[in-house]
Order: structure tokens, then C-alpha cells, then sequence
């Protein structure tokens, strides 16, 4: 996979990058039929193709689905909810969704935030929330 965009630090498989607004997730696109994928795999699931180039993930998308976990991993407060977000027609994410366990409607905007795990930026967690006023003005 060809990486066109300077300044990315890597997320698992796949990479973040800085830009003004704050940090955002880096997919790819394929480069035979446009397909974005993320995460980042090695064949596009749309047409086959190898050849992908970078692509930042649309900051703002709708949730298509979502589920409350009452039972997480040791050390995390549970319950908090989890979902499938469209982020365009063809690009459905996983994560969670930091908002009130029964403030979460199917439907609804939600806006990809991606944060430094710790101080030194050397990981990152991304999870879903409810688009902040600024992300409405400028993406709407
Ligand atoms: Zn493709």
C-alpha cells in the first residue's frame, strides 16, 4: 500500500494523522474502483484490487446500529455502548460511543474523535460521540 500522506503515525494496521482540527484515522482507497476500507486490508473486498492509497476516514457519519456491553474487559466501567457508524455509503466502522448508556438512537450523527492514549502520542483510541458544534458548522 502506497502512503501519500506525510506526518502519519501508525494505529494498529492502520495509522493516524494530525491535521488543524486534531488527529483523525487514516484508511485507504482503492485505486481501481474507490472503495474506502478500514481498516487497512491487503485486497479490496469491492473488486479485488491491490493497489490502495491513503485516505482520511469523513470525520462525521450516522450510526447504523448499536448495543449496550454490561460485562467489559477488567478495569473498564461498564455499561457503555458499542456500534456500526457509516461514515459513507460504502464505510461502516465498529467502536464505542462515549455518550449516556440510552441517549444513543439508531440514526443518529455521531463524530469520529481520535485521542492520544497517553503523553507520549505513541498510541491512540478512536470512539464515536456526539458531533460537536464546531464539526456541524464546518461539515455541514
Ligand atoms: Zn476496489
Amino acid at each position: 500500500m502506497r502512503v501519500s500522506v506525510n506526518g502519519f503515525r501508525r494505529l494498529g494496521t492502520a495509522s493516524v494523522v494530525r491535521g488543524r482540527k486534531g488527529w483523525s484515522l487514516l484508511g485507504a482507497k482503492c485505486s481501481d474502483c474507490e472503495t474506502q476500507i478500514y481498516p487497512v486490508l491487503t485486497v479490496c473486498p469491492q473488486c479485488g484490487g491491490r493497489d490502495f492509497v491513503a485516505s482520511l476516514l469523513p470525520a462525521i457519519g450516522t450510526l447504523y446500529c448499536h448495543s449496550v456491553v454490561h460485562m467489559g474487559p477488567r478495569g473498564v466501567d461498564t455499561p457503555y455502548t458499542v456500534g456500526y457508524v457509516d461514515l459513507s455509503d460504502s464505510l461502516r466502522v465498529f467502536g464505542r460511543i462515549e455518550m449516556p448508556v440510552g441517549a444513543v438512537q439508531t440514526g443518529q450523527q455521531l463524530e469520529l474523535r481520535v485521542e492520544p492514549a497517553n503523553r507520549q502520542a505513541s498510541q491512540f483510541i478512536y470512539f464515536f460521540t456526539a458531533p460537536s458544534e464546531v464539526s456541524q458548522q464546518v461539515d455541514s
